[in-house]
């Protein structure tokens, strides 16, 4: 039996993984703090994907993208790679060559991708699908707090509050385990749709507050307003442990309860109650989720959100604070050590000078041979084939052509590149547009650290044998860079080497990894880093002091305006888009499992029934949706608690029913996240559509 963490998303449930009597692994809930003893069903089947019948087991190829793929040798297929990233190298320059990884993806696989794109290939241009996902909170804890560890607490910490505020987050459908530490705290769900959340803040004596889409920042605005008036803001706190508060302030002082009910369409006496449930609760948390970034003012919005959790004392107290649900598997620690376009390992800037002397150091090389910044994830993918954009991509444990916003452009960038190479299980969407896809194995195959949704640093365990022919991203990297002139020990294919090296390149920054080691990892111990070198985890951060110089956290002054896209008679409705329980982000893994496919097999949209029959619609009936960017078909679900000028898409599906194919790439101007929560979008019959095209 081997004990290791599910492979989906950042609560990282613990399991238990054996072979069963046919060979095939069986996975039974462990104990665990974020789980305690509890799986959802993603977690309970995510052994089934590894003998998915399509799996790929040898290297494929082809030279014509028209033509098939042919089964090759590895010997074959990473001589070919090398060579043509050698020539467009040559021809184009170093920034002829794209990175694109994974939130998925483990510390030490995102830490030698990072290495490998600056030092193997020289390229700036790196960047990760985890830009999707979390960097608006991470860009609004890095300027409140000086620091962005997306929960600075154990998750056991919320299960103790008297109140816990949740906005744009929906855990009892995505995490649910998570709901087990929820389930004492009175809860405030902030959310336009009456989600399965906010049903269960309901059901247990709380509150559900539903914002027209895109207006939680004044919501935000309107609740410090409200607590002001009721004198509840905690004025000690502010003066001693906050700057920054008047500035802000100023751009709350208009949003009276009524005024934030107008532009929200939030009561104004749950305004008022809500902001004195939270403040009077003796201990309290604001928590956010996607709903609050994944806009083109999410960070922002966020910041609006820290700016009330500042004012009413929360951050940096024990028993209270602020904090991101984070929200892919490694989405925190990927964010960490290199894979992002403008960082290097430790949470370190790539554009900070001693940074890049400590970590060229630890690399062996000089640091001005490692290049500046590159494009965040659209803006690469935006590039890609054309003048000035990379001609080659290499892809890891990412499938954009599904998960990125404005899925046809995407698409077409991807068709325009000279070569892409894809390092995936299987042929997802992406992969199957690929010159070269290389097979690799999967998370219960290889072992690894992955840091979840509190900063905790786990230790996933290998529990069987990769299928014959497959080989670890490790090695693939170390296949690609030893034919690219690099010294075969600059990439180890061995995790702990990794780790350790890891750990040398991330010490004395933000994210401090270099006391994270096998041995205290599998003596269980609770690793919150930052974990430096022979001294304690971290678990609980700012009780002392925040990470600005002067020991502060910031307020940030943040004033609302309109989503980049509004609804005009063409296209009349919102669409919004999110998770289901039952699917993980492109569905890539989640769709090969039977169980998970037959509960959820094909997109939908929900809609309320007046909306629906305006529209010419029924329960069950096949819908089209076009926004200014695509189309996309879903089947009708009814819903008489949905708003009547939205409707709610799942994102987990591919082709003709990818919701991606209506949202806006309008970006966030500083985490550069796009704006998937918004896309204005008329809703009518389709005239046909296509079943099963999903798999
Ligand atoms: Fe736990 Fe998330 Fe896996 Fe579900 S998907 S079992 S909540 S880690």
């Amino acid at each position: 039996m081997t004990t290791t963490h599910c492979p989906y998303c950042a609560l990282q449930c613990a399991m238990h993984l054996e072979p069963g009597p046919n060979g095939a692994l069986t996975v039974r809930p462990a104990d665990f703090p974020t789980n305690r003893g509890g799986l959802c069903r993603k977690g309970w089947t995510s052994a089934e994907v590894l003998g998915t019948p399509d799996r790929i087991t040898s290297p494929l190829l082809r030279k014509d993208r028209n033509a098939e793929f042919t089964e090759v040798d590895w010997d074959t297929a990473l001589d070919y790679v090398a060579e043509r990233l050698s020539g467009l190298r040559a021809e184009y320059g170093p920034d002829a060559v794209a990175v694109f990884g994974s939130g998925g993806l483990t510390n030490e696989k995102s830490y030698l991708l990072g290495k490998f794109a600056r030092v193997a290939l020289g390229t700036s241009q790196i960047d990760y699908n985890g830009r999707f996902c979390m960097s608006s909170a991470a860009a609004a804890s890095m300027r409140a707090f000086g620091l962005d560890r997306g929960m600075p607490f154990p998750l056991t910490d919320v299960g103790e509050a008297e109140v816990v505020l949740l906005a744009g987050a929906n855990p009892a459908e995505t995490m649910p385990p998570m709901m087990g530490h929820l389930a004492a705290p009175t809860l405030i769900v902030v959310d336009p749709r009456r989600s399965a959340t906010a049903q269960q803040a309901l059901a247990q004596g709380g509150m559900h507050l539903a914002p027209r889409p895109g207006t939680d920042l004044a919501l935000a605005l309107g609740l410090l307003h409200a607590a002001r008036i009721q004198h509840l803001l905690d004025a000690d706190y502010i003066a001693a442990r906050t700057t920054g508060f008047d500035a802000a302030w100023a751009q709350a002082a208009a949003w009276w309860p009524e005024q934030t009910e107008h532009v929200t369409g939030v009561p104004a006496h749950q305004i008022r109650d809500a902001a004195r449930l939270l403040a009077e609760a003796s201990s309290a948390y604001v928590l956010t989720g996607r709903g609050t970034e994944q806009h083109a003012k999410g960070t922002d919005t966020v910041s609006a959100w820290i700016n009330l959790a500042l004012a009413l004392g929360l951050p940096g107290r024990r028993g209270s604070g602020y904090g991101c649900i984070t929200g892919q598997g490694n989405g925190q620690g990927g964010r960490e050590h290199g894979q992002k376009a403008d960082q290097l390992p430790g949470y370190r800037k790539i554009d900070d000078p001693a940074a890049r002397d400590h970590v060229a150091g630890v690399w062996g090389v000089e640091p001005d041979t490692l290049p500046g910044p590159g494009r965040s994830a659209f803006e690469l993918l935006d590039a890609l084939g054309t003048e000035t954009g990379p001609r080659a991509m290499l892809l890891f444990g990412s499938n954009p052509v599904v998960s990125a916003p404005e899925a046809q452009r995407v698409r077409d960038r991807i068709a325009a590149l000279d070569l892409l190479v894809a390092a995936d299980f299987v042929l997802s969407e992406t992969a199957a547009m690929a010159d070269v896809v290389l097979p690799v194995a999967q998370w219960a195959e290889e072992s690894g650290t992955m840091t979840n949704l509190e900063g905790r640093v786990l230790r996933r365990r290998a529990a069987a044998a990769p299928p014959a022919g497959v080989r670890t991203d490790l090695e693939v990297l170390n296949g690609l860079a030893t034919r690219l002139g690099q010294p075969a020990d600059r990439f180890p294919t061995d995790p702990d080497a990794a780790l350790a090296e890891l750990g040398a390149a991330s010490a004395g920054g933000a994210a401090d990894y270099s006391g994270v080691t096998p041995e205290r990892l599998e003596e269980g111990e609770a690793l919150h880093w930052p974990v430096r070198a022979q001294a304690e985890a971290t678990p609980r951060l700012f009780l002392d002091a925040f990470a600005h110089p002067d020991g502060r956290a910031r307020f940030t002054p943040v004033a609302h305006r309109p989503s980049a896209e509004a609804t005009t008679a063409d296209y009349p409705l919102i669409a919004t888009t999110g998770r289901l329980m039952g699917h993980y982000q492109s569905g890539a893994q989640t769709r090969r499992v039977v169980e998970l496919a037959q509960a959820e097999p094909e997109a939908y949209v929900e809609v309320h029934p007046d909306t629906a029959t305006r529209c010419g619609l029924s329960n069950g009936a096949w819908a089209r949706l076009t926004s200014a960017r695509g189309t996309t078909v879903a089947r009708v679900r009814l819903r008489a608690d949905a708003r009547l000028d939205t409707v709610f898409l799942p994102f987990h599906f591919a082709g003709e029913q990818a919701a991606n194919n209506l949202t806006n790439p309008a970006l966030d101007p500083t985490s550069r996240m796009p704006e998937f929560k918004v896309s204005a979008v008329r809703l009518e019959p389709a005239a046909h559509h296509t079943e099963g095209e999903n798999l």
